[in-house]
């Protein structure tokens, strides 16, 4: 069983700018039934969110080993969530709910940069990610903004950045990189 903690997965509520969220909010968005207006799934999407004002509310909680257990599962992006923990923003879209904006108050850039850079302190194999970048995230704009050149900005290694598996070329390339771990975490993926 691969239940490693392999990904950080950065998500936003995809709510207007300025508009407060509440962790029950997302609880309730989550987990109602369909018929309810929620989305009927089993466990909330998210770990934790950034509230607008910087604070930290945690929704699953989780340990501090490199392992996913399923009572830490929460059901951010189909396909990786066995192997991530997801973190979402408050935010993420402009002001009239028409396109996808980056909404990140100074306090919640705050507050991301220290998460992002404590959860690398703890999982120093950990990669990541925007949920846009994820494999089946077909088309989503969720966080927008670009996670990766953001990591860059804020000094993050890039051995802690998730980068796209590069599409197979036509012509026949012979790699003979010798097999490492870091493979097989991409063949999770
Ligand atoms: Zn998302």
């Amino acid at each position: 069983m691969n239940n490693k903690l392999n990904y950080l997965v950065i998500h936003c509520t995809a709510t207007p700018e300025g508009r407060p969220v509440t962790k029950e909010e997302i609880i309730r968005w989550h987990t109602n039934p369909v018929n309810q207006g929620g989305r009927g799934w089993n466990r909330p999407g998210y770990a934790d969110v950034v509230y607008l004002n910087g604070d930290l509310a945690n929704i699953i909680p989780f340990n501090t080993d490199d392992f996913v257990d399923q009572w830490e599962i929460s059901n951010g992006v189909v396909g990786l969530n066995g192997n991530s923990r997801h973190i979402v923003y408050a935010g993420g879209m402009d002001d009239q709910n028409k396109k996808p904006k980056d909404t990140r108050t100074k306090e919640q850039l705050e507050t991301l940069e220290t998460y992002v850079k404590y959860t690398i302190k703890r999982h120093p194999k950990i990669l990541v990610l925007g949920h846009n970048e994820a494999p089946n995230a077909k088309g989503k704009a969720c966080p927008s903004f670009n996670v990766g050149n953001w990591l860059r900005s804020i000094g993050v290694p890039e051995q802690n950045i998730y980068h796209k598996p590069v599409e197979e070329k036509k012509e026949t390339v012979v790699i003979t990189t010798p097999s490492t771990e870091t493979n097989i975490t991409e063949a999770e993926a």
